[in-house]
């Protein structure tokens, strides 16, 4: 099948390449020049494992490519995947959709056959009915039909997601549009990732419920692991006595220093907004917002009562900077808010990480960037593990205690035996578990 992914981001390019894997023709298109001419030169625009083999190995077999004409490269296509950013709107917190339905006009414009508009991108309930009334202004009605089917991959692991997806949700109430989808999705039907069709509302609808979810989970424990503090308890325990439960199930129990990234933050406020305007409030996701904001600052605050309550002139490393490992992503990363509280404290703060540097001197000016876990620690009061990278699994802590000016170790993603670490010189704080 001809198909068209509008839009080369996480979702866009990691989709367009594993569809052209499975054989489809994949036209990649992006209003970002440079984007395009890097992905025409095989030079990725983000950073995800795998992702440049399996680029060049489509782009080398003639079944993918990129562009930035729109109009060209949807004319001949069985299928328009939209998977354009939909960011917070500023102020309010709803999904800013200005980027989809400039899109949608685009395809409204130059629809040359028979075609299904596919909206991929996470929109709220009634977006892909408007997308509808744009594209019905200027073509008919019995040209086209619009489909919801959110994402689900993890950035991280995303290819692997995508081609051994938990669940394929469509939304359409169209037999032919289902026809198409189906055909779209086959490799994976045969692979027997369950594909569930629904109404194009409900699968709309269904891809918040999955973040809220989500990041109600990560905040439960989350707060589980300050109590556990308090009372003596261990959250791994805790979380591992829950977890076997098949009701509730071992996931996303990792107590930590609060969600972030380029979906739960912005997803989790656009369903309360949408929840809000129907008249019928989620008052657990409010919570769960308000808390995982709430506990950003607090694991700053954490490191400066692991340095006796004053940071002034002290130097703090930070190791890993992106919102999770294996992404260069930076979005609503827990380390901006971190950094940020140990620089208003006083702290002069250093930090490392394998992807996100690039993108994360923007956000953070006033961090010094280095090029190694050891170097980032040199001469710094506390060392603190903000993202789980595998590259800090297995540090030599005697040669960290040993560039180190001070000897705190604090471990926000719970990733070193305390036991093991008391061996060292260096003194270790840990998330909601005994020393
Ligand atoms: P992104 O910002 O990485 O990419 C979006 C791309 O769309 C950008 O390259 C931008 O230049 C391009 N674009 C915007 N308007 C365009 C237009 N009119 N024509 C052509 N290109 C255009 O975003 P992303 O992280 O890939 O997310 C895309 C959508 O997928 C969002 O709705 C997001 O919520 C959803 N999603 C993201 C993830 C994730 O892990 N990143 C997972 C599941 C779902």
């Amino acid at each position: 099948m001809k198909l068209a992914m509008i839009g080369s981001g996480y979702v866009g390019l990691v989709s367009g390449a594993c569809f052209a894997d499975f054989g489809h023709q994949v036209v990649c298109v992006d209003k970002d020049d440079k984007k395009i001419s890097d992905l025409n030169r095989n030079i990725m625009p983000i950073y995800e494992p795998g992702l440049a083999d399996l680029v060049k190995r489509n782009v080398d077999a003639e079944r993918l490519s990129f562009s930035t004409d729109l109009a060209a490269s949807i004319k001949d296509c069985d299928a328009i995947f939209i998977a354009v950013g939909t960011p917070s709107r500023r102020g309010d917190g709803h999904a800013d959709l200005s980027y989809v339905y400039a899109a949608s006009e685009e395809i409204a414009d130059s629809i040359g056959k028979r075609t299904v508009v596919i909206t991929k991108s996470t929109v709220p309930v009634g977006t892909g009915d408007e997308v509808q009334h744009i594209i019905e202004k200027k073509q008919p009605r019995d040209r086209f039909a619009v489909v919801s089917n959110p994402e689900f991959l993890r950035e991280g692991a995303a290819i692997r997601d995508f081609k051994r997806p938990d669940r394929i949700v469509i939304g359409t109430e169209d037999a032919w549009a289902k026809e198409v989808m189906t055909e779209i999705y086959r490799p994976l039907f045969l692979n027997e990732s369950p594909i569930l069709f629904t109404g194009r509302r409900t699968a709309e609808l269904t891809k918040y419920a999955a973040n809220a979810f989500l990041a109600t989970k990560i905040t439960f424990i989350n707060e589980i692991a300050d109590l556990c503090e308090k009372v003596g308890a261990d959250v791994q325990e805790v979380a591992r006595g829950i977890g076997l439960d098949n009701r509730i199930g071992s996931k996303f129990l990792h107590a930590g220093p609060g969600y972030g990234g380029s979906c739960f933050p912005k997803d989790t406020l656009a369903l309360i907004k949408t929840a809000q305007d129907n008249d019928s409030p989620i008052r657990i996701v409010e919570a769960v917002v308000q808390v995982n904001d709430q506990r950003k600052r607090a694991m700053g605050r954490k490191v400066i009562h692991a340095l006796d309550g004053d940071v002034r002139d002290k130097r703090v490393a930070l190791l890993g900077l992106t919102f999770k490992p294996n992404t260069d992503d930076m979005r609503d990363a827990p380390s901006i808010a971190i950094a940020q509280t140990l620089i208003d404290a006083g702290a002069i703060v250093s930090a490392y990480d394998p992807e996100g540097m690039e993108s994360a001197k923007e956000l953070m000016p006033d961090v010094a960037m280095t090029d190694s876990s050891y170097t980032a620690a040199t001469d710094a009061d506390a060392v603190v593990i903000v993202t789980e990278w595998d590259a800090f699994r297995a540090l030599d802590l005697e040669k960290l205690a040993q560039v180190m000016n001070g000897n705190i170790l604090v471990d926000l993603r719970n990733i070193y035996n305390p036991a093991e670490v008391a061996q060292s010189s260096l003194v270790y704080s840990s998330v909601g578990r005994l020393r």
